[in-house]
């Protein structure tokens, strides 16, 4: 049987740990025999972060710019606690992090279902796709616990020097009071990565914010979200049979609990870290779970939604077996290799990619799957794997199938 052949390099960014443990093994088991695979090879593990002060992040993302499409394995975001494990010269920040602010994206993640695991909530019956902005709002505040009572004042100054202020309140006593941003770059840029993703995969986009108590700072997302909409996407909803809803927050989420899923949920920064944590947990696992970071310029990155999975690698590095799961690695993988398919019209890669993502689900219906799902799913799973036996059981069904 002949390879399938590629076009473009996929840029590969390797990571730390359990998942860096699996992630050769992926490839060996399930890529490589069927795919003559291309990659440029990003090292992320935190070691080669230390030894190039950080340096191979920014040439990853910088290589995906070039490319287009990447796939990221989970790293470690350096604590004090890793710094005194590995002997790091600082604490490195996060390197997701720093290739968001360079792709400028948005992160969607999308649960992986399976039918002998049952959403918590009975009427969801697909996907609900947590779309989060990832800039600004509470995670870049300012904040003040006053001793006393006081004016409570936020200040505009302009480049010349021109102030604009409004009163908070009049303290009584002792309070506390928060200031945060946004710009209307980043929201725009939102609103497009939300618009692109729903188009791409052909479901509904909902948006909501609370715009009738925040009457500037929330409606600025609904009026940018709405213009956008308007101007560049109503007819290519209208073609593709999708539609936009914009609703409040709290109407969303009491809809939310009553429909079949199957839709783009949008969500601002701190709804997106609240709804999409309750969103995975209600279909079952982390490690069902995709993700991708899609970025106004058209970038792709994929990655697995979980972390290093650190308690299963210290097990690993004493011997024993662990049973990890690899269902969000090879997604990450099955969606860059997809997605390259699309861009380079390589159709047998797309299909490649959905056939090995059906074994996936497959083989786990059928009963063969790793101790996290093994806990949650009913029937009762027939056989409960380790790591390598997981992806060995894949890797044998993948041969017969194609
Ligand atoms: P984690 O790696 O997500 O794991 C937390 C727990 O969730 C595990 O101990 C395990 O539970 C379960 N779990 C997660 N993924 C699993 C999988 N694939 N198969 C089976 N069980 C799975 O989070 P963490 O241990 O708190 O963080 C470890 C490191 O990951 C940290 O250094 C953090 O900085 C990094 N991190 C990276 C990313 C990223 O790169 N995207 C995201 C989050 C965290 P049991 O132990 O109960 O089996
Ligand atoms: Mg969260």
């Amino acid at each position: 049987m002949s390879k399938i052949q590629m076009k473009t390099p996929l840029v590969e960014l390797d990571g730390d740990e359990m998942t860096r443990v699996l992630w050769p093994i992926i490839k060996e088991k399930l890529i490589e025999p069927f795919v003559d695979l291309k990659t440029e090879y990003y090292d992320l593990g935190i070691k080669k972060r230390d030894e190039t002060d950080d340096q191979i992040t920014i040439d990853a993302a910088n290589a995906i710019k070039k490319h287009g499409v990447g796939v990221k394995n989970a790293t470690i975001t350096p604590n004090q606690g890793r710094v005194d494990e590995y002997g790091l010269k600082k604490q490195w920040k996060s390197p997701n992090g720093t290739i968001r602010a360079m792709l400028d994206g948005t992160v969607f993640r999308k649960p992986i279902l399976v039918k002998n695991i049952k959403p918590s909530v009975k009427s969801w019956k697909k996907p609900i796709v947590v779309g989060r902005h990832a800039y600004g709002d509470v995670y870049k505040n300012a904040e003040i616990k006053t001793k006393t009572g006081g004016t409570a004042e936020i200040v505009f100054t302009d480049a010349q020097g021109n102030e604009t202020r409004e009163t908070i309140m009049e303290l009584p006593g002792p309070g506390i009071i928060q200031g945060m941003h946004n710009t209307e770059d980043s929201i725009s840029s939102f609103a497009r990565s939300c618009f692109e993703y729903s188009l791409g995969e052909k479901i509904d986009c909902w948006f909501a914010t609370k715009d009738t108590i925040s009457k500037t700072y929330d409606q600025t997302f609904k009026i940018i979200f709405e213009e956008i909409f308007a101007k560049e996407y109503k007819n290519k909803f209208k073609n593709a049979g999708i539609s936009f809803f914009y609703t409040l927050i709290d109407d969303v989420v009491a809809r939310m609990m009553k429909t079949e899923g199957g839709m783009l949920w949008a969500c601002k920064n701190y709804d997106g870290d609240v709804m999409s944590d309750m969103v995975a947990s209600a279909f079952g696992s982390l490690a069902m779970m995709s993700s991708v970071l899609v970025s106004p310029n058209g970038y792709f990155e994929y990655e697995a939604a979980h972390g290093t999975v650190q308690r299963h690698y210290y097990k690993h590095l004493k011997g024993e077996k662990t049973s990890t799961n690899a269902v969000a690695l090879i997604f990450a993988w099955t969606g860059a290799l997809r997605k390259r398919g699309e861009l380079d019209a390589l159709p047998e890669l797309c299909n490649f990619s959905d056939r090995l993502e059906k074994i996936v689900i497959e083989t786990i219906e059928d009963g063969y799957m790793t101790g996290d799902l093994a806990g949650i799913c009913n029937p009762p799973a027939k056989k409960v794997l380790d790591s390598t036996q997981f992806l060995d059981a894949l890797a044998q069904r993948l041969k017969t199938a194609l």
